[in-house]
């Protein structure tokens, strides 16, 4: 494979590819041989020429190459995409039983970065954000339509990240059958047996369409909510709010800002019986004021604001907000109530978030226990070689 283009790593910054880091930072490469295009594959070598890895070239991103392999003799061809693509739907094998909607490819996690793709039951949602994963589309989409039961792939790339590569956004059928604009999902908590299900809009709703990293988190709500008043904040799609009823709690309250959420809110709420909720739309800061003002009280809080943290330079600001949300929601909770608080930016981490809502607590005068700590879901793993996938973390506080 001599001749092929290859990234020279200045001396010294080697380290992080021999661990098994998948990003190669610009600041890191010392010299570019050959003329290597957007999303070619490049040997990612020591200064000496010493092999370290194959990688897709992305010159325009500050991650200037994305590994595909560590594997000197392993070829990144289609079959490459067909095998990593049948290796990570069949980790999450388990997860069938449980539900038909699974994060089937979670990017570095699963040794194909700046792939994301989920399963709808036979529709697959794929949404392709490097320069690497743009290049070989057509393999994936392959591969994905090649899982057992898929009967089409479906487009979203149109997330922000992609300008950061140079890309424009694109969605729309990449293979076979167009899904329908909204998809149901089950979702059947062991426990209970009987579960519940969802709409979700695949092709114009959030990410691909479902929060499926909170599978896990909406089971634990339904644990907690029997009999609680409940205040769902950012509700979307309303996952909490069917998981507070299907619990048995008492009047649920679920805000959001978007009138359309709101709309796919009360239709799953319906589709699940769950009557009676009162959905509100309003900003959830200026509501919780209003809340506080009227002396209102919950049992149960759940709040899962959008991502607020997009880059450092705005980590200050989310890290603020963050406080200021969580410190309103826990003057809101009834002694003994449950704040179910979560966070989804990256950029802050679990340690960060813990010491926010420290903070929120000092300032809301109110004592509160850590009574569990919540993750993505399963079918969102974490290698312990690229701690970056764990994005999603929230904290259940019990007020004294
Ligand atoms: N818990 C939801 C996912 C939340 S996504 C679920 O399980 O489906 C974040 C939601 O917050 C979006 O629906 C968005 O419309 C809403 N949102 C963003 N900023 C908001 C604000 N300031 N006030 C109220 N809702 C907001």
């Amino acid at each position: 494979m001599v001749g092929e283009p290859s990234l020279l790593l200045a001396p010294g910054r080697e380290r992080s590819v021999e661990r098994r880091h998948p990003w190669v930072f610009a600041g890191a490469v010392g010299r570019v041989e050959g003329a290597p295009e957007p999303g070619d594959t490049v040997a990612v070598r020591r200064r000496d020429g010493r092999f370290l890895a194959w990688a897709a070239y992305s010159p325009a991103s500050q991650i200037v190459a994305r590994v595909w392999t560590w594997d000197e003799d392993e070829l990144v061809d289609e079959a490459f995409f067909a095998a990593r693509v049948a290796r990570a739907a069949a980790a999450r094998a388990d997860l069938v039983e449980r539900t038909d909607a699974v994060r089937v490819v979670f990017a570095e996690s699963d040794g194909l970065p700046g792939v994301v793709a989920d399963r709808y039951d036979s529709h697959v949602v794929v949404q392709l954000s490097s320069a690497g994963a743009d290049r070989w589309r057509s393999a994936i989409g392959a591969a994905l339509a090649d899982l057992p039961g898929v009967t089409g792939v479906f487009e979203r790339s149109d997330v922000d990240i992609r300008a950061r590569e140079g890309l424009a956004a694109r969605t729309g059928p990449l293979v076979g059958e167009v899904p329908p604009a909204t998809v149901t999902i089950a979702e059947r908590p062991p426990a209970e047996g009987a579960g519940w299900s969802f709409v979700g809009d695949v092709v114009g709703g959030h990410k691909t369409g479902f929060y499926l990293d909170q599978r896990e988190n909406r089971r634990l709500v339904s644990e907690l909510a029997a009999d609680r008043r409940t205040l769902d904040l950012f509700c979307y799609t309303g996952g909490f709010s069917v998981a507070a009823g299907a619990g048995g709690a008492g009047p649920i309250t679920a805000v959001d800002s978007s009138g359309p959420a709101l709309t796919l809110a009360a239709t799953n709420l319906g589709r699940n019986g769950i009557s009676g909720v009162e959905l509100v739309e309003a900003d959830v800061f200026t509501y919780l004021r209003e809340l506080r003002d009227r002396g209102a009280s919950f049992d149960l809080i759940v709040a899962d604001p959008p991502k607020l943290a997009r880059s450092t330079s705005q980590l200050k600001r989310a890290t603020r907000a963050y406080k200021d949300l969580n410190l309103l929601a826990l003057k809101l909770l009834a002694p003994g109530g449950l704040l179910v608080t979560c966070s989804c930016s990256g950029l802050v981490t679990e340690d960060l978030f813990q010491k926010v809502l420290f903070g929120a607590a000092l300032d809301a005068r109110r004592d509160a226990q850590i009574v569990d700590r919540l993750t993505q879901a399963t079918d969102h793993p974490v290698l312990l070689s690229f701690p970056e996938a764990a994005y999603l973390k929230g904290l259940v506080l019990r007020a004294s």
